[in-house]
């Protein structure tokens, strides 16, 4: 399923990924449903070996967003990507997809494709902060999980608290000097 255009838009993050930099962070947002990763044999039988459940997860990522429900841990992503934004974030912290959107992650795991920890490991924009734009990573994704859109900086600041809108319409107290 498609991730949704809008999937941060007037949202409150429902979880927040930190970076041991102690800089940096993503949020993560809302679930849109489950999808593909809910019906996908390899993740139900990853699932079922790690003896956790199948339950809505959410969106990780706001400028670079992976919608977990819908991820596969195909990993196109991680390869495309030239500047290794993403990890498998299992092969840094081997826990449940739930737990993992409240935890801090050095950004030490595998950005290979083929190395993925199993099938229910996801791919986590630990570097979303490196994004250079390039879009390599969002036509890639089986299914389309993965939206890259620089405009949702301004969703990243208002959930922070630190949005200040700028441009024609911001009052200038010395426009008449
Ligand atoms: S847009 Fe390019 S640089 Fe950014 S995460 Fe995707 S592949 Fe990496």
């Amino acid at each position: 399923m498609p991730i949704k255009e809008d999937f941060c838009h007037n949202k409150k993050p429902i979880g927040k990924i930190m970076h041991s930099d102690g800089e940096h962070f993503h949020w993560v947002w809302p679930s849109q449903g489950l999808a593909e990763a809910s019906k996908n044999p390899d993740v139900l039988a990853a699932y079922k070996k790690n003896g956790e459940k199948m339950e809505k997860i959410g969106v990780s990522g706001t400028m670079v967003a992976v919608d977990w429900d819908s991820c596969v841990a195909d990993g196109a992503c991680i390869e495309a990507c030239p500047v290794q934004v993403f990890q498998w974030y299992r092969t840094e912290k081997d826990i449940s997809a739930v737990k993992a959107i409240h935890e801090t992650f050095d950004g030490t795991g595998s950005s290979v494709k083929e190395e993925r920890h199993d099938y229910s490991d996801n791919a986590d924009p630990i570097r979303e902060h490196d994004c250079i734009w390039c879009m390599a990573c969002v036509s890639v994704c089986p299914p389309q999980a993965v939206l890259v859109d620089q405009g949702n900086q301004e969703w990243h600041e208002k959930a922070l608290g630190t949005y200040q809108k700028l441009g024609s319409g911001q009052a200038n107290p010395h426009a008449h000097d």
